[in-house]
């Protein structure tokens, strides 16, 4: 059995030769792990639901270790093994869910039980229930797992002797070697809080936050933790959880396309395309990395200066410029281009335009469909979507329908329009369409209009400027001022 890192972390503080059970066992992982060392001389594992448990069961006859696991369904601790055990691990819960466990279980602190717990959420609330029930808790550490920094706390009652101290001193003390990464997590989830609660008119609870990050700070200056450093990676990793590469069309090509992915980044340059002029602003401003919408990248096979795009890549190379592009996922986002587009349209009530696929059991799509809450003739709506769009001009067929239900899909979506129409929409909405799409609207009676593929995309820049600044407090994020959009109308 090999356990993930996070699940080794927590193998390591079961003291060997000790009793133990794993509650919420899930598969067995850990129990199968512990039998398969002999680590632990008598093993429970306890889920509530019987299909985990049954896994857990499996896994331990593939091991042949069935005879050395006693398995037990129940709802938190079993009171049965309170004579049996003198371990207790809970790990991979929410906080709240592991302290009401530990609540309902008196007997865990009559008997000086070691309790190993790996919180998934609320570590804090966790300590203080802990604190409130008699426990002390006297040892933390912190696991990186795929990215993610989780807290283990090693906790026995209070009456033992064990000295309770707060989860932060306590990794201080050890000077854990993920503290500063931990501090950096922190800080950027209390500016995110402090900010929406300064949105909402909420100063006093802000002021709690603006005290946690004058800690944090503290923390940092006393152990001489620096402000992490950002990297071309981490600028991507970021993005990634904003515009998953997964949920990219087939043909497309989205990614770090350009760079070296341990790069410092101080400053990034946020553009919809990478053009030359944006890869000489990048360079003039010091930014390390672009993010563009387009990619820079889709077909090459060589990359010299005999095309324009190979000139441009090779400035970016000796530039020292990262490309990051992120294209289809970044329409299909929550928040993402079509999101952007829809919200400049005026358009409220949006759903998904059709299913592209799905993503951690969520559809996402290209397109949208939004509900214009006052519905107006296209004569009345034009103006107003010619300045949410910024542009210059619209292209537009107007049938004579009022605005309610608009189709939209960002860029280049003309191939979507039958969709829309389908839906039961009065009016579409995208770039780049073609004179057949127009002849087919008039033939069915439905509005377009054509809002230009950099007018309809470029809407997102903002959004995924204002998304890295939050990200990266030490990272100053521009939006490029040389971009923009290049065909201009002529209307005599
Ligand atoms: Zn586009």
């Amino acid at each position: 059995m090999k356990l993930s890192a996070r699940l080794a972390a927590v193998a390591e503080l079961v003291p060997r030769g000790s009793r133990v059970i794993d509650v919420g066992t899930d598969h067995g992982y850990l129990p199968v792990y512990l039998a398969e060392h002999g680590l632990a001389d008598a093993i429970f594992a306890s889920d509530v639901n019987r299909g985990p448990l049954n896994q857990a069961r499996k896994s331990a006859v593939a091991a042949g270790v069935s005879d050395k696991i006693t398995f037990t369904l129940a709802d938190g601790l079993p009171e049965t093994v309170s004579g049996e055990v003198d371990t207790v691990v809970i790990a991979g819960m929410g906080g709240e869910t592991i302290a009401g466990i530990v609540e309902r279980a008196p007997w865990l602190r009559e008997r000086d039980a070691l309790l190993v717990l790996q919180p998934q959420t609320k570590v804090q609330e966790l300590w203080e229930t802990l604190r409130a029930n008699g426990y002390a808790t006297f040892e933390v550490r912190l696991v990186k797992d795929a990215g993610r920094i989780y807290v283990i706390m090693l906790a026995r009652s209070a009456a033992s002797g064990a000295v309770n101290a707060p989860v932060l001193e306590l990794l201080v003390k050890r000077r854990d070697e993920l503290l500063g990464e931990y501090l950096d997590d922190m800080t950027a989830r209390a500016t995110r809080i402090r900010k929406s609660l300064l949105r909402t008119g909420d100063i006093e609870e802000a002021r709690r936050y603006e005290a946690a990050l004058n800690y944090y700070d503290g923390i940092r200056n006393m152990m001489g933790v620096g402000e992490k450093v950002t990297t071309v990676n981490d600028v991507f990793a970021a993005m990634n959880e904003y515009a998953p590469v997964e949920t990219k069309l087939g043909f497309d090509n989205v990614g770090l396309l350009v760079g070296r992915g341990a790069a410092e980044v101080t400053r990034v340059l946020v553009a919809l395309d990478v053009t030359s002029a944006v890869i000489a602003e990048a360079k003039e401003l010091g930014a390390q990395v672009i993010v563009s919408h387009h990619p820079i990248i889709f077909t090459e096979k060589t990359v010299t200066d005999a095309t324009i795009n190979g000139r441009k890549l090779l400035a970016l190379g000796e530039a020292g410029v990262a490309a990051i592009c992120m294209h289809t996922n970044l329409d299909a986002a929550v928040g993402g281009v079509n999101d952007a587009l829809a919200c400049a349209a005026g358009l409220n009530s949006v759903t998904l335009l059709d299913e592209e696929g799905t993503w951690n059991g969520a559809p996402y799509s290209l397109g949208r469909i939004g509900i214009l809450e006052q519905p107006a003739t296209l004569a009345e709506y034009l103006p107003k979507l010619k300045l949410g769009l910024g542009a210059e001009g619209l292209r537009y067929y107007d049938a004579g329908r009022q605005v309610r239900k608009v189709g939209l899909v960002s860029g280049s979506g003309g191939d979507r329009f039958e969709t829309a129409v389908r839906q039961g929409c009065d009016t579409f909405l995208s770039g780049d369409l073609k004179y057949d799409l127009f002849l087919d609207a008039a033939e069915l009676g439905v509005n377009v209009i054509d809002g230009g593929h950099f007018c309809t995309e470029n809407l997102v820049v903002p959004v995924v400027a204002k998304y890295l600044r939050e990200r990266f407090a030490g990272v100053e994020v521009r939006i490029s001022t040389v971009h923009t959009v290049v065909p201009s109308f002529y209307v005599g």
